[in-house]
Formats: C-alpha cells, structure tokens, sequence
C-alpha cells in the first residue's frame, strides 16, 4: 500500500507523491531556544521523526532530506541574555545542548540540516529584497511589511478571508501598516537588542521569513512535507507561504501540509509530580526516554493528547512487554524479515501508530506462543518493525536493569551484597529475611558460582 498522509491545504488524504523519488524533502518548524524543551514541543520532533524513518525505509536512507530549523534570536532570547548580562549567545548555545540531548533521549534522528537564523541573515534579506521588488511587500517607517492584499490566496491554507481576519483583529493596528493583516518581515531593533545590516535599515527579521528562507537554502521551492503544530496553521505557516510563494513566482510552496494535534495538560487531573514536570529536561530524569517517546505516540498524530501520570505509566506497562517477551525469547535466533506487513501498513495510513503499537503487541504474543523455526521469524518481524520507529533498542535485561532509579539500584545492591555474606557465612536465617525483602521490591535474585545477579520483575 503507498504511503497516505492527510494534507490540511487540501483538507483530504491524499497518496504521497514527492516530486523526485530520489530527493525527498520535509521542513518541520523546530525551537526557538530560550529555555528548556516543553514536552509539548516534544510531540511534533518525536511524530515527524517517526514518519522521517518512515520515508528513508520507503526512498532510502539518502534521499530524504529532513530540515528543522533553530531559530537563535527572539525577544525572549534577549529578555533573557539581559536578565542574566550574557550575550545571547551563551543562552542559545546552553538551550541548543540541552535540546540535542533531550531530543536523542527520546530517539529522535538528527535531521539532515538544522539551520539557524543567525546564520541564514544574507538569504533572508535577499529573499525580503524579491518581495519588495515583486510589490509583495513594502518598506515603512523603518520596518518592512508583507503586503498581504498582493497575494490573492491569502487565508487558504487555514481557511481564513481577509475579511474575517480585520473582523477578528483584536489587536491594535500599526500605523504604518496598509492592512490589518499585514506582517512583519523586518524590524528595526531596539537599543541594545541584537541587529544585522540591510537595505532597510539595520535590524533583525520576523520570525515567519526566517523559515521561508531556510527551506528556500536548505531545500529549494516547493518542498515535499511541511509538518509542525496544528497552533503553526496560522498565522505563521499561512504566512511561511504567501512568501515562499510571491518570493519566487513559485507554483507551489509545499505539497502536503502536515499538523500535529496537542497535548492537553487540562482534561484530567494530574498527579502534583507530573504537573511539575513538564519539561522534557526533567522527565527523563525519572521516566525512560523510550517509554515518553513511546507516550507521545500512543494517540494519532492529529488527535489530542491527554498528557496524564497514567499514559505514561500505560507506555512503561507496554514496553515492559515487549522487553519481556523479547527476554523470554533470549536463546532464539532472531531471522533478518523486516517488519511486518500489517505494521507497515498501519504507519502507512497517514501515520496510524495506535495501530501499530498493536501489531507490536500481536507479533509479541505469537512470539510467546510460537515454536520451531516460527519463532525466530516472528522476533525477526518484531525487532526490526519496532526498530523502525525507535523502539526495543535497549538490551532486554537493560531494559529492566534500568527500570530502577540509582537510588533504588544502590540499595537492592546492598541487600544481594549483604544477602551474599550472609550465606558465605552461613547465617541461613538473615539470607531468607534478605531475599524476603528483596521480594518485596519485586527484585529476582539468582545465585551463582561466584555470587548472585539479579534483575527487576516486569509489572503484571
Ligand atoms: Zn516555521
């Protein structure tokens, strides 16, 4: 079955065509690094990597070209480069490292370019120098706007009419600005903020042409996949077009528009420790990054997420399993098949996860079940459909190792130790009361020549 993904432009499930199989490109709008990394902000970097891996096994690993950008100047970034006397820089590379580090703990691929803002000024203001010239935008009182009344497809990619849009403005309208809906391109900086020069004046760039721009350098008109948050829809990636679009004559800026739904942190009530912890930088910290990778996946993409205690505890319960299985099946060969017909086909519709996790659960239970040469073709089937989309990576006795925190580890490591001299010395009485103990924290002792080893039971 070819691949099927549901375009917002054109409001449908359309079959993916890129234009040339053998260069595959998908822009996905990445973080403004100002602070750590929301788990919010986790959900579209863990989907479009789920469906990056997806296009390299279908067009090879090196036709697919994936761009996220990283945009390193913003207010923010400056409140907070003078909230602590440093330049920005020092903010933007502390957040930038931070960001790499939590996004690989949840599995996701570097993308082919990761460009910055900073670093693409000079395609910037050429690109803003095309639309003043080609009458899309124009230069007042120090700041260059996009003149939105010059692009007559304003509003299609979210469905909005420049009508609705001066009827909703809610904002005070800038004088200088021919519309209501007109937008920034270039502005001049404030004292003391950071500024480039340009035929406008010196200054720094709107956040909606920085994007433009980058896909125009890294990728090249139209793209592929244009993938982000369903709140991007507008204004910025009905914005990112009318640009793209009027920048370069183009016929099209990108063939399938791709949003992912929220998280939504409201509908229930959270236990106080995971309403404290919504940054990505301190989740990992307590719950493996496999098992938030595999929380962010378990709703479709374009559905709502209910970010709760339980769906993590759900995704942990349902990794458990799968290492379980795969524990079991130890001393079975696993037969190099690829994945599965039925999980490929399932993130083959349009990215239908849910649906794939449980082909997963399938394969593991007929492993479970399964004898002779059956077996090793189904942990085959199961380990390489689950490395596809960045799970059971981790060695199975790992993987329940490292259930436990370092506290708790230090501590069943004292007892097995204690546990173990108390034999040496024959002291039968304290290594029952020991192994009792280490019971009660679901910990599996096994005894050896030179000791013991033990391992974490996997919950029920
Ligand atoms: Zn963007």
């Amino acid at each position: 079955m070819p691949l099927r993904l549901y375009d917002t432009l054109t409001r449908s499930k359309r079959a993916f065509v890129p234009i040339n199989p053998e260069r595959v490109t998908m822009y996905v709008c990445g973080p403004t690094v100002y602070n750590y990394a929301h788990v919010g902000n986790a959900r579209p970097v863990v989907v479009f990597d789920t469906l990056f891996r997806l296009l390299r096994r279908i067009y090879g690993e090196g036709e697919v070209l994936y761009a996220a950008n990283v945009t390193d100047v913003d207010d923010r970034i400056n409140q907070k480069a003078i909230d602590e006397g440093v330049p920005i820089e020092v903010i933007t590379a502390r957040y930038l490292d931070a960001y790499h580090a939590d996004m690989s703990e949840l599995g996701a691929l570097k993308p082919t370019f990761e460009p910055r803002a900073t670093a693409t000024m000079d395609a910037i203001v050429a690109m803003i120098g095309r639309l003043v010239r080609n009458n899309a935008a124009y230069v007042a009182e120090g700041h260059v706007l996009f003149n939105t009344q010059a692009y007559a497809d304003y509003g299609k990619l979210s469905g909005r009419s420049l009508d609705d849009m001066i009827a909703g403005a809610r904002v005070e309208v800038a004088p200088y600005k021919q519309h209501p809906a007109d937008f920034v391109l270039w502005k001049p900086s404030k004292p003391g903020e950071p500024q480039w020069p340009s035929p406008f004046g010196p200054g720094r760039p709107g956040w909606h042409i920085e994007c433009s721009a980058m896909i125009e350098q890294n990728l090249g008109l139209p793209i592929d996949i244009h993938g982000g948050g369903n709140d991007l829809i507008f204004p910025h990636h009905e914005n990112e077009m009318a640009q793209g679009m009027c920048a370069d004559h183009a016929s099209a800026y990108a063939n399938y528009w791709l949003h992912n739904g929220f998280l939504n942190f409201g509908a229930e009530k959270m236990s106080k420790s995971l309403g404290n912890v919504v940054l990505v930088h301190d989740l990992v910290t307590r719950v493996k990054g496999e098992a938030i990778r595999w929380a962010l996946l378990s709703a479709h993409y374009r559905q709502p997420l209910a970010w709760t205690e339980e769906v993590l505890d759900q995704a942990t319960k349902a990794l458990d399993k799968l290492y379980g299985a795969l524990r079991r099946a130890a001393d079975v060969e696993a037969i190099q098949v690829g994945p599965s017909a039925a999980f490929l086909e399932a993130l083959e519709d349009d990215l239908n996860t849910p649906r794939a996790f449980a082909e997963l659960h399938a394969l593991a239970g007929q492993l479970e079940t399964a004898t002779g040469a059956d077996k090793g073709a189904i942990k085959g089937e199961l380990v390489a459909s689950a490395h596809l989309i960045g799970f059971l990576e981790a060695d199975p006795e790992a993987w329940f190792q490292g259930a436990a925190d370092p506290a708790l580890k230090a501590r069943i490591q004292g007892l097995v130790d204690e546990r173990i001299a108390a034999r040496n010395a024959k002291d039968w009485a304290s290594a029952d009361r020991l192994r009792a103990e280490l019971t009660a924290l679901n910990v599996e002792v096994m005894d050896n020549a030179t000791g013991a080893t033990w391992r974490i039971r996997e919950k029920a």
